[in-house]
């Protein structure tokens, strides 16, 4: 079996003294555990290559991370907006474009939700409790896999098929959130306050498209997490798609 290989967008961040070139290894892990192999894109490449970055892999992870720039939807920032990153923002707009042109099969997590969702067309809140206060804290002080909020999955969705629950209590650590739906997504989950939780691109075009708002990569260590069932489908997925790439042409007849 050839083991798919996934790019995972990291972020640079200075530790020590010196920048660091990185990405939480919890979503190595999970991607490890679905079977693929977990590969580094850091934003030093630069969006003009991330075409050819992408060009010998066969899935991609948007991760979370700072807030995406609200420039790139037209918007001032809110005086409640948190850290942006300009580099990064371009280089994994650029990754979302690629990897859409060469069909690749996308997960989006927390900011990648986000930034499918800008990518698309679409617009966030910079803050929801000062412009969207609901009674579920989205951001709240507890560990990584502390499940705080329960989210209801649209039945018959990728989500909802891959997680094969209804409802589903997640972690919650984001203070933006889709504002406006991008054309071309449809939403898969929401939490009780309205707040979208998970979104999927249509079943019927080629290039496989799902992102959530939760961090599903903070339960890879533990046994059975429903959670870790969203890393097997992109696995799945990206298997499915370079078999198919690399399948000899077969002519008619
Ligand atoms: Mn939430």
């Amino acid at each position: 079996m050839t083991r798919p290989l996934i790019g995972i967008s990291g972020s640079i961040r200075v530790l020590d003294g010196a920048e660091r070139a990185g990405v939480n290894a919890a979503y190595a892990h999970s991607i490890s555990q679905a079977g693929g192999i977990p590969i580094l894109l850091t934003p030093p490449i630069g969006p003009d290559r991330a075409a050819d970055a992408l060009a010998p892999l066969d899935g991609l992870i948007l991760t979370g991370g700072h807030d995406v720039d609200p420039q790139w939807y037209d918007a001032h920032p809110s005086p409640a907006l948190g850290p942006v990153d300009l580099h990064r923002d371009e280089f994994e707009l650029a990754l979302f474009h690629a990897a859409r042109s060469q069909g690749l099969p996308i997960l989006g997590i927390c900011r990648g939700l986000q930034l499918v969702n800008v990518a698309m067309g679409g617009t966030l809140y910079q803050d929801l409790p000062s412009e969207q206060p609901g009674d579920i804290p989205h951001d709240p002080p507890v560990p990584r896999d502390a499940r705080t909020h329960a989210i209801t999955l649209s039945a018959g969705s990728r989500l909802q098929c891959a997680l094969d629950t209804g409802v589903l209590v997640t972690n919650s650590f984001h203070h933006q959130a889709i504002r406006d739906l991008a054309p071309g997504l449809t939403v898969t989950a929401r939490a009780e306050d309205g707040v979208i939780e998970g979104v999927e691109g249509s079943a019927d075009e080629a290039g496989w498209l799902l992102a959530v708002q939760w961090h599903p990569e903070e339960f890879h260590h533990t046994p059975n997490a429903p959670d870790q069932r969203l890393f097997d489908a992109l696995v799945k997925a990206s298997a499915v798609r370079a078999y198919a790439e690399r399948a000899p042409y077969r002519s008619p007849g």
